[in-house]
């Protein structure tokens, strides 16, 4: 019997020593995002107080390709190139004809894909002479991604953790205190934005969105001392990202195969965009024709059921205005345990791109997604974070599809994190204890209502 390939490795010098971005390729350049006092397009100055300069270059650029400097690049080096893995034993169990390929991006010091972007962030402000970071973390996983980020380069970070998540993972915090990051949970009587909504409601559990403007808030009000750093949904921010999808063109070309579609999560678009713009670039311009496919949960629909328009990036409504796949920056999440994907809007360049007709999206519910990530496991014994879960099951499903067209075809997904701190919301599944939530569209039209007028 000839041997079956399980993994496609790299070697170090297959790292890329470029990101690409995608704002090369548009068929339609992005909208611009607008001021939330003026609703005039924001410059470079505008963006100072929060982001250092390369970031705002690196936000509006329209080159092809970035250098990543040495220095990110070496760090790289401590878990990349990232693993694909041919998945035959879900293949098996499954019964498909289908090919099923995934990266694995968990294998990361911080566990998820988030530290490609925390290493590059950290560095360009580190290079800038900024001392610290502040930033926002729901789940935890971006929260420890860039404390680690913010140690390899001796710089301080300051975390606002959704008070739900800081009450619920104290082992999340305890690991970005390991690093040494100061979390605090959110919202709280620190800045003007906690204490606002500690008015308003003195139990509230937190959100993303209150937790980016309390962030946003502290690098502001700072001196200069800190500045800003997000996670996700920045055009920067998906293009470190795409270091994956890089990567997984060289390992699809060692397995001698091309996928037919490429599936991720999406929250706010970075690992989904990681994977998917490298192939993007190959449909655009090089006559290949790879589906595209996002994956959100039914409780936190933007892309499927959100209204494309300018609306803010945080609650308290302090962020610049960028035009998106919105459900209302009032959003107010319910208790999933898929805690990365519940943002109310979605990456601008995701946004275009779904807009445009080049990718598509789909919204499953939780228990489809969990139930999918017991299959996973079971077959090829990774433990996947509930955020991932969710491109496992919309790789599940595509499976299952060609399994009644009777077709040969290649699915690649990301697998963009394990699951080894979310083991709670494993505990719930097997307990029985998760149910299905659809975001309202009683919840879904009052929000609407209120988006700022452009
Ligand atoms: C943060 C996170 C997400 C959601 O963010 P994206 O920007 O959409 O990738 C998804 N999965 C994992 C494992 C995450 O850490």
């Amino acid at each position: 019997m000839s041997e079956q390939a399980l993994r496609y490795d790299l070697s170090q010098s297959d790292i890329p020593r470029q990101w690409y971005n995608i704002q090369a390729d548009l068929p339609r350049p992005l909208p611009p995002v607008l001021h939330p006092g003026t609703k005039q397009p924001v410059g470079p100055d505008d963006l100072a107080p929060l982001f250092p300069m390369a970031l705002i270059g690196q936000e509006v650029s329209q080159e092809r390709y970035i250098d990543i400097p040495d220095e990110v690049r070496e760090i790289y080096k401590l878990w990349r190139p990232t693993p694909l893995l041919r998945a035959r034993r879900l293949e098996k169990a499954l019964d498909t004809p289908a090919h099923i390929y995934y990266k694995y991006e968990g294998v990361s010091p911080s566990g998820s894909h988030k530290l490609n972007t925390a290493t590059a962030q950290a560095w360009y402000n580190k290079a800038e002479g900024i001392g610290g970071l502040t930033t926002e973390t729901g789940a935890g996983q971006w929260g420890t991604a860039l404390a680690q980020a913010c140690n390899f380069f001796d710089m301080t970070c300051r975390v606002y953790m959704v008070r739900i998540s800081y009450e619920q993972k104290p082992y999340r915090r305890a690991i970005m205190q390991s690093f040494g990051a100061e979390v605090s949970a959110s919202p709280g009587d620190s800045t003007q934005a906690g204490r606002m909504i500690l008015e308003q409601d003195p139990d509230s559990t937190g959100s993303l969105g209150i937790a980016i403007s309390e962030a946003v808030e502290a690098a502001a009000t700072s001196g200069g001392r800190y500045k800003y750093a997000l996670g996700s949904v920045l055009n920067h921010v998906l293009m470190h990202q795409t270091v994956i999808g890089q990567e997984c063109l060289q390992q699809m070309a060692l397995a001698d195969e091309y996928p037919d579609v490429v599936v991720g999560p999406v929250g706010g678009g970075s690992n989904f965009a990681g994977i998917a713009l490298p192939f993007l670039q190959r449909n655009l311009r090089e006559g290949q024709s790879t589906r595209l496919l996002g994956v959100e949960p039914a409780a936190c629909p933007s892309l499927t059921r959100g209204t494309y328009a300018y609306d803010f990036g945080d609650t308290a409504g302090m962020t610049p205005l960028v035009k998106m796949y919105t459900l209302g920056h009032g959003f107010v999440p319910a208790p999933l345990h898929a805690g990365g994907l519940r943002y109310h809007g979605m990456a601008s360049i995701i946004c275009e791109l779904y807009d445009q007709g080049l990718m598509e999206a789909q919204a499953l519910p939780q228990l489809e997604t969990f139930e999918a990530a017991l299959t996973f496991a079971r077959s090829e014994g990774i433990i996947a974070a509930p955020e991932a879960a969710h491109g496992i099951a919309g790789a599940i499903r595509e499976a299952q599809a060609a399994k009644e067209a009777g077709d040969e075809r290649v699915i690649l997904f990301n697998l963009c994190g394990h699951g080894h701190f979310d083991m709670s919301a494993y505990d719930a599944y097997l307990g029985g204890e998760l149910s299905d939530y659809e975001y309202p569209q009683a919840a879904i039209e009052r929000a609407m209502a209120e988006l700022p007028q452009i």
